[in-house]
């Protein structure tokens, strides 16, 4: 029998490949590369591609492409064949260093956001030796980075290489500080918790809102929702359990660490996490796995819902991202160390976290924002829309004498005096359990909560690394050259958790007077729509922070904000027109065929008794009636918004005349739909509904 060990990793080139497939002294070369981001001559990128392609080739490879994740948040490939003609007549296989390393997709019908001039449509890919290539199908996928001619990223991977070279570059000189010298970089690891719904592939097919918007716009409550709470971490249904098997063969061959899976809040809800690995890894494997979760789930007769909330009423996905900064011996720098010193440096960057998540707020809520996630966040299921950080009543004790310089209750009745005492290890406090939190310390992470479970995470992890690099700059001026560096350090740690203690909230996010209090007296953001939030891309303090660490040049920024609000206005006007459809074609003519079953009963009971007033039809009849007319109106209402819509060139206001009109108008006319479906009877309604779509599986 073959065991996991046997086929994990199976159709990667990964380390173990590579050792044995390259001559020493290209594996070396190419080693140093992976690690620390040394240039590579060509001769060894060409020694590597033709151990690649002799390897890809050997493992039913006939195709190569390079894989990346343009802004569209799916990722993209084109493939091209390794034949080569030879004088013969017949083909031999070839692939050169050169076509590792560099491609020229034709990128013109990717999203820029105006950074390729349209003449120029060509933009290239380039080998990221960072992440193994991997074969999927018969092709060798090469993971790269996507760019315009002029350098200027249009991708997603990009922006994440360069978030986490900036933090490395920072925390080395914060380790320095700390008399650690031999430290060669530092990496921030992700372990992404993706949630997903499963449904039926034949109810599927009936629902033109699922396939055309990944989400239902209609649905009345089904008499049993999620209320018994009796599916989260529930049995798995063997339909179910065959799909999660199937699915980890799939991911271990690609060498992803699928490591848990359970049956999540919602009926038909389920959850899969991996073991962490390297952000930008991490990123691609989540890419690749949600990819692979809609695969297999097409083989199994299912459909895999990535879509932030598919059910009103029913708790929507999310994506938790947890999050972590190690150094290559694999110290991890969030966790309590051992020694007072070792706390020292813990608390210095637990300091740093805190810090940048209160400066850069507006960045992080912007870096979850779509359109799907604004169904969940705020919506008592998923974080407040609200950022704040959730750190234990231990860990904020010990910073509250931290800065007070008082006494901590629970190591002895004495001062903590940084450097003098052993903090204790931190578990994951039991509070912790109630999920609210949008930024969690987990005892040596933390969990960052607002993802929706279609986002790719490079973007919070962009944005995450690059405020904690900042903040860690600021504290490496500050420190570096001190004569007294434990004085300097001490009030620099308090002088932080003065100025940042905001953001800490160990209560309840879900509490309407959390929020009140959060905005009211703490100066907490609320930023509740993705229009809301975009325009912070342009703030001062976040250009000169995004520009000064060359995550992000001042045009990648503006031709970012274009994509992300043009998504989030496709996707709602989708949403829009699919409604429109479905009422006009499906909901409304449906209704009616109803009332003239009912009208017929009507007739025919009075033919046979004349006295008969019929009074359940006529009642029957009104309402639903009257429930047609609302529709009516609601669509032609929703039409107007939609024509102004179309005449709206400015993509900020097109993106706040969705949010103020037409979701608005939306919402107005699922109501009536959502009640004429509660009257109808179930053989003339003309798709499945929610109780048949949650349970049906
Ligand atoms: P939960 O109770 O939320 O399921 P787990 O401890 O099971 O918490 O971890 C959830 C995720 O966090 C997993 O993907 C796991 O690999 C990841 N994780 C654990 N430790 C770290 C770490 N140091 N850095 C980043 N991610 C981590
Ligand atoms: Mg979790």
């Amino acid at each position: 029998m073959t065991t996991v060990p046997d086929y994990f990793g199976s159709l990667v080139f990964d380390d173990r490949v590579m050792r044995a497939k390259l001559p020493e002294d290209v594996y070396q070369s190419l080693r140093q590369t992976i690690d620390e981001g040394a240039q590579l001559n060509l001769a060894v990128a060409n020694a590597v591609a033709s151990a690649m392609k002799d390897w890809a080739v050997e493992n039913g490879a006939t195709h190569f492409t390079h894989w990346f994740q343009p802004m569209t948040g799916v990722t993209a490939e084109k493939h091209d064949s390794f034949i080569a003609p030879a004088p013969d007549g017949g083909v031999i296989m070839e692939f050169s260093g050169k076509e590792l390393i560099k491609g020229e997709p034709d990128a013109s019908s990717f999203p820029s956001g105006g950074l390729r001039a349209t003449f120029e449509a060509r933009g290239y890919t380039a080998w990221d030796p960072s992440s193994y290539a991997f074969i999927k199908g018969k092709t060798l996928c090469i993971p790269t980075a996507f760019c315009s001619y002029g350098g200027e990223a249009l991708d997603k991977k990009t922006p994440l290489l360069r978030s986490m070279d900036a933090l490395n570059k920072q925390a080395l000189r914060i380790l320095r500080l700390f008399g650690n010298d031999t430290v060669r970089y530092v990496r921030t690891s992700v372990g992404p918790e993706q949630e997903y719904f499963l449904v039926d592939k034949e109810m599927y097919k009936k629902r033109k809102d699922l396939i055309f918007t990944g989400r239902t716009l209609f649905g009345a409550k089904p008499p049993k929702g999620q209320e018994m709470d009796d599916h989260y971490f529930g049995v798995i249904k063997p339909r179910v359990a065959a799909y999660m098997a199937e699915l980890n063969d799939e991911l271990w061959k690609l060498g992803i660490l699928a490591k848990t899976e359970h049956n999540e809040v919602a009926p038909a809800q389920h959850e899969l996490a991996p073991i962490y690995t390297t952000t930008n890894i991490a990123t691609d494997h989540n890419q690749l796995t949600m990819e692979i979760m809609q695969k297999v789930a097409d083989k199994h007769g299912l459909v895999c819902l990535l879509h932030e909330k598919p059910f009103a009423g029913v708790n929507g996905s999310g994506k938790h991202n947890n999050w972590s900064i190690a150094t290559d011996s694999g110290v991890n720098l969030l966790s309590p160390g051992d020694t007072p010193h070792e706390n020292a440096q813990f608390l210095l960057f637990l300091c740093a976290v805190i810090q940048a998540v209160d400066e850069y707020q507006d960045l992080l809520r912007a870096s979850v924002a779509t359109a799907g996630n604004d169904h969940r966040l705020g919506a008592n299921e998923a974080p407040p829309a609200v950022v704040s950080i959730f750190l234990g009543d231990e860990l904020t004790a010990v910073l509250e004498s931290l800065e007070n310089d008082t006494p901590y209750a629970a190591v002895e009745k004495t001062q903590m005096k940084l450097g003098a005492k052993v903090l204790p290890r931190f578990q994951r406090d039991t509070t912790d359990r109630n999920r609210t939190s949008p930024f969690a310390f987990t005892g040596n992470k933390f969990e960052f909560r607002m993802l929706g479970s279609s986002n790719s995470i490079a973007c919070a992890n962009i944005m995450l690394n690059a405020a904690v690099a900042q903040v860690l700059k600021g504290f490496a001026d500050e420190l570096e050259g001190k004569e007294d560096f434990d004085a300097a350090l001490h009030a620099l740690i308090k002088k932080t958790l003065k100025d940042h203690k905001r953001i800490i909230f160990n209560g309840n996010g879900y509490d309407d007077s959390w929020i009140k209090e959060a905005v009211e007296k703490r100066g907490l953001l609320n930023l509740r729509t993705t229009p809301d939030c975009m325009p912070c891309l342009f703030a001062e303090k976040n250009k000169s922070m995004l520009t000064g660490l060359k995550v992000f040049s001042a045009a990648e920024l503006e031709s970012r904000y274009d994509i992300l609000m043009e998504n989030y206005c496709k996707a709602v006007t989708i949403e829009a027109h699919t409604m429109v459809d479905m009422a006009e074609k499906e909901i409304i003519p449906a209704v009616e065929a109803y009332i003239e079953a009912l009208a017929s009963t009507a007739a025919a009971k009075k033919a046979v008794d004349g006295d008969l007033c019929c009074c359940y039809e006529k009642k029957r009849i009104s309402k639903l009636s009257a429930l047609v007319d609302q529709m009516d109106a609601a669509v032609d209402a929703l039409d107007a918004s939609l024509i102004t819509l179309g005449m709206t060139s400015d993509i900020t206001a097109q993106a706040e005349l969705i949010r103020d009109e037409v979701l608005p108008k939306m919402s107005l006319l699922r109501a009536p739909a959502d009640e004429a479906e509660t009257l109808t009877a179930k053989k003339f309604w003309p798709f499945p509904t929610y109780g048949d779509l949650l349970f049906g599986v």
